[in-house]
């Protein structure tokens, strides 16, 4: 995110559940996933394959709905919208760039014509929001590329193309699927380059799925997924102090609140938790709430 941007909520998923039918059975892609999306933030979504990243992209983007749960986009729900309002939602908020260029570009059109093509196709008179068609070109290094076709690119040049195609209706959310795979590093680089450009530049908010930690690493924040639930992202804090000592971020602080604290240690694994002042010296969920032995 931009430094000093303000922390604004773009998008907000709670308890999101994605559910396949599948013949006789259900197929759990997503179960129970909560995420706020900051306004102008460069998120990567890692997790193996299978683990439900394409299908956070394709829940956010309005391709698909939720089976329970609540995905909300600048504060609609999009479960709630009529299809005309998500296909709007889809043509105007939102910008892809898929794996692979046969879904991004259309193969016979130059590099302009796709970028022009995808404008008009949106309804949107680039030059009056975010610069020219020439000036997205630019924005993804291709200028120079702006005549040929797709297949006269190489496979990162294609990408980058997709980049500006996706950026053609001025998108506020601009979601890529694996859009560094099968690239080498100094052309994975190169696209990363333009996302982040995107997000400075124009302060398009990104979410970018990515098997590639390096890919990762250049975003704002990463979250892990894996069987289709958030894995919780340990925090980076600084050394202890002689005396004992340790800064919190300011994330862990929110979340732990003013009162007071307790440490469990467990191996070599400490957590840090409101103590709860019902219990002296325990948390409540060390309660014991009945059941076999607990007399
Ligand atoms: P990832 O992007 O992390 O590889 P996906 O979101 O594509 O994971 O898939 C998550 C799970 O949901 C997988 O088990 C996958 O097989 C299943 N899945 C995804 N899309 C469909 C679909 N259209 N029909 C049935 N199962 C699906």
């Amino acid at each position: 995110m931009r430094a000093g941007a303000e922390a604004v909520t773009l998008a907000r998923l709670r308890h999101v559940y994605k559910v396949y039918r599948v013949a006789d059975t259900g197929v759990v892609a997503l179960a129970g996933v909560d995420l706020d999306l900051a306004r102008g933030e460069f998120l990567a979504v890692v997790g193996p394959s299978g683990s439900g990243k394409s299908t956070l992209l394709n829940l956010l983007g309005g391709l698909d709905r939720p089976t329970a749960g609540v995905v909300e986009v600048d504060g609609r729900d999009l479960a709630r919208l009529a299809p005309r309002e998500l296909a709007a939602y889809r043509r105007e908020r939102v910008g892809f760039v898929w794996q692979g260029t046969a879904r991004n570009l259309v193969p016979y059109l130059t590099v302009r014509d796709n970028v022009a093509l995808a404008a008009v196709a949106r309804g949107v008179v680039v030059a009056a929001r975010r610069g020219s068609v020439d000036e997205l070109l630019d924005l993804v290094g291709l200028r120079d590329r702006a005549r040929h076709r797709p297949a006269q690119l190489s496979g990162g040049e294609q990408q980058r193309a997709a980049v500006a195609v996706a950026l053609a209706n001025a998108p506020d959310l601009l979601l890529a699927d694996e859009p560094t795979a099968e690239l080498d590093s100094a052309s994975a680089a190169r696209v990363l380059d333009v996302l982040r450009a995107a997000n400075r530049d124009l302060g398009t908010t990104v979410v970018m799925v990515t098997h590639d930690l390096t890919a990762a690493a250049r975003a704002d924040r990463t979250i892990r997924l894996r069987d289709g639930r958030l894995v919780a992202e340990p925090l980076p804090l600084g050394a202890v102090s002689p005396d004992g000592r340790i800064r919190l971020p300011d994330q862990a602080l929110a979340a732990i609140g003013d009162g007071e604290l307790e440490a469990e240690v467990r191996g070599n694994e400490v957590r840090i938790r409101p103590r709860d002042p019902g219990i002296p010296g325990g948390h409540a969920r060390h309660r014991w709430t009945g059941g076999a032995g607990g007399r």
